[in-house]
């Protein structure tokens, strides 16, 4: 089952089957500097009560397969985060 949670301002989605790999509840667990997602047993669980401390860093969209994880900000219309350049691009 896909991950999500929507905030006030911000929402979140994993798509499987990203969601319910490991490596990648791991990883997202570790770089969002906000807490949003959370390592749930090797499964991505979206943590709600952190949706809205977002500061759109983007680092996120950087793990798994592209277009798996999206940041949809739902004060402009649901408008997705883009993911950032890439570096020296
Ligand atoms: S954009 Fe940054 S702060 Fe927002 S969910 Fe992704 S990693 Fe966390």
């Amino acid at each position: 089952m896909a991950a999500s949670g929507s905030g006030m301002f911000i929402r979140c989605e994993v798509d499987e089957p990203a969601a319910s790999d490991a490596a990648i509840a791991k990883q997202l667990a570790s770089v969002c500097p906000v807490d949003i997602y959370a390592d749930d047993s090797g499964r991505v669980r979206i943590v709600d009560s952190n949706l809205d401390e977002c500061i759109l860093c983007g680092l996120c969209l950087e793990v798994g397969p592209a277009g798996a994880v999206r940041v949809l900000k739902l004060y402009d219309g649901g408008r997705l985060l883009e993911r950032p350049a890439a570096a020296g691009a």
